[in-house]
Order: structure tokens, then sequence, then C-alpha cells
């Protein structure tokens, strides 16, 4: 478990809410006075549910589940987003900091290996203020960070120590692919220092009695026709992270939302496809690795909720 949360971090944290610049888009919104950003989150938590999860990857899960909380909007836009109801549609309800500090608790409770937020990059000034009256009520299990990989090097800098596992995707290696399919003009150039910007504060990830205790895993989801440039990603990984980074290479890609309108993502990808992007994996010298997943490899994962918020 991560470093006791401070008053002094609460404060840094909510100060950068408004005009909001708590994500690269820093649009600016005023949350504290009421307004919504590009992600359409205002000022109070939206929670779409809670729940013990299996569907994660084997150091996360264990014998008890991962603490998953899944959080309503989202600062990417994608248009194959398998959970669009929550993150593009706004489904979930507004919860109170107690309620959320609860939930991590009751999840503690349940015998979760750890608190899994989804996505918390729009929310990260309130979870950390709800973190912080869970941790007074005893809260000690790893904390989660799992994010489209679209994040403020300054937010992040300010959770060193709070957070100690971090699961960024790596979704596109150029802007242009980001720009047309997630709405964002600058992915590729952001997600690199911040990619870098995790694995400095907690390095390759450490499993202890099959439970992951800190360090970085980096999920990427294969595309058809190779929009996610699954070559340069692992490149990248491999050169500026570490060749011990776990990657999960998710072939579960379907067309959902608006995606079955869109060429060239209309579609599954094809079995040579995703063996495509594994030989990339292995070429790139991410075989530890790629062990250390393999039961994940060929999971569809798509995860799951509920709208129990009881
Ligand atoms: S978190 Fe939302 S409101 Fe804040 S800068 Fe990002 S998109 Fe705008």
């Amino acid at each position: 478990m991560g470093k006791k949360v401070t008053k002094k971090l609460v404060d840094e944290l909510y100060g950068l809410l408004s005009p909001c610049r708590i994500c690269p888009r820093a649009c600016k919104a005023k949350r504290l006075d009421g307004e919504s950003g590009n992600c359409s989150a205002g000022i109070k938590v939206k929670i779409s549910s809670f729940h013990q999860h299996f569907g994660e990857e084997p150091p996360l899960v264990g014998r008890h589940g991962s603490g998953t909380i899944f959080f309503t909007n989202c600062n990417l836009h994608c248009v194959f987003c398998q959970n669009y109801q929550i993150s593009q549609l706004g489904m979930g309800r507004e919860a109170t900091l107690e309620e959320l500090g609860e939930m991590m608790l009751k999840l503690q409770n349940l015998g979760c290996h750890n608190i899994n937020f989804v996505t918390p990059t729009p929310w990260v000034p309130q979870i950390v203020k709800a973190l912080a009256l869970a941790q007074d009520k005893g809260l000690n299990i790893p904390i989660v960070y799992n994010c489209g990989g679209y994040e403020s090097l300054e937010t992040l800098k300010l959770l060193e120590g709070v957070i100690d596992i971090y699961m960024p995707d790596i979704k596109y290696a150029d802007n242009e692919h980001a720009e047309k399919y997630s709405i964002v003009p600058d992915y590729w150039d952001i997600v690199r220092p911040a990619l870098k910007e995790m694995y400095r504060q907690v390095g390759d990830l450490k499993v202890k009695n099959g439970i992951a205790q800190r360090g970085l895993l980096i999920r990427h989801l294969v595309l058809p026709n190779d929009i996610a440039g699954s070559r340069t990603c692992f490149e990248f990984v491999s050169q500026h992270l570490s060749v011990h980074t776990v990657v999960n290479v998710m072939a579960q890609y379907y067309p959902t939302y608006k995606a079955s309108q869109v060429p060239d993502i209309d579609r599954r990808i094809t079995t040579k496809e995703y063996r495509h992007a594994l030989t990339e994996l292995e070429r790139c010298g991410l075989d530890e690795g790629f062990r250390q997943t393999i039961d994940t490899i060929f999971r569809v994962n798509v995860p799951e909720w509920t709208d129990d918020l009881s």
C-alpha cells in the first residue's frame, strides 16, 4: 500500500480542477464552479459500479478478485469503446466521497487484493480525497491506476507514492490515428512521457505469491489493419522503459459503439494480425513480460459491470 495521503496533496490536486488541467486536454473548465469539461466530468464524482472483478489480469485477480470501481466519463472518446455507456454516455450515479471511501473498504473486506480505479483520470482529486478517508479507516491494499495512457505529467507526479500499480493502455503509435479514432490530437506525444513517469515511480511489476504488489503493467489492444501501431508501441516500451515490462497484448477487439460505421475498424482482428503483434512483441525482446502474462493472452476480457452500487 502506498503512502498516506496528506491534506497538502489533496489541496494541490483540487487546485488543478479550476480551471481544469487534470488531464492533458487542459480544457480549463471551472469544475469547482459547477462546469463540466471535455470529458463531461463535473465536481461530484460519478460511479457506474464497484465489485470484485475476476476478468482482470491474473496477478491482479488472485483468488479473491480485483476490487474494481468503474468511474463514469473519460478524457478519451474512442469510437470503439467497449464501455461506452459509462465512458461516453454518462451511465452511473453521483456518490459522495464518504461513499466512495466506503466502497474501497467494502472491497477490501471482501478479500480483494487491490483497489482498481477504472478510469480514474478525470476524477483524480476526488479519488485521492476519498482514499484518504478510507486510509483513516484501515484501507491498506495496493492501489491500481487503470487508465487510457493519456495522462498529465503534473498530475502523475503528484501521485508518486500513492499509486502502487499503474496499468495504462498504449493505444496508438501516432497522433493521426488517435485523432481519428479517439478524438484526441496528441496521444503519441503524451503517452510516451506519461509511461516513462509511471515507470520511474513504480518500476517493473513485482509479484509476490502470485499477486501484484507494485509496478507497471501495460495493456495494448491490437486493432484491425495495424491501426494501433503495435510494433512501434513495443519498440518504445522495450527501448525506453524496460525489456522486463509486462505487456498484455489483447485480442478481444470488436466493433462496438460507433466503430461498425467507421471503415478500417469495422471488423474483429484476424488470427494472423494477432500473431503478427505477438511476433513483434518477441522481436522487441519483451519475452519476460510475455511469459508472465501468457495465460491472459487468449482471454476474452470484456469488462463486466453492473448497476449494483449497494
Ligand atoms: S479532466 Fe476533463 S475537465 Fe479536466 S482537463 Fe481533462 S477533459 Fe478537461
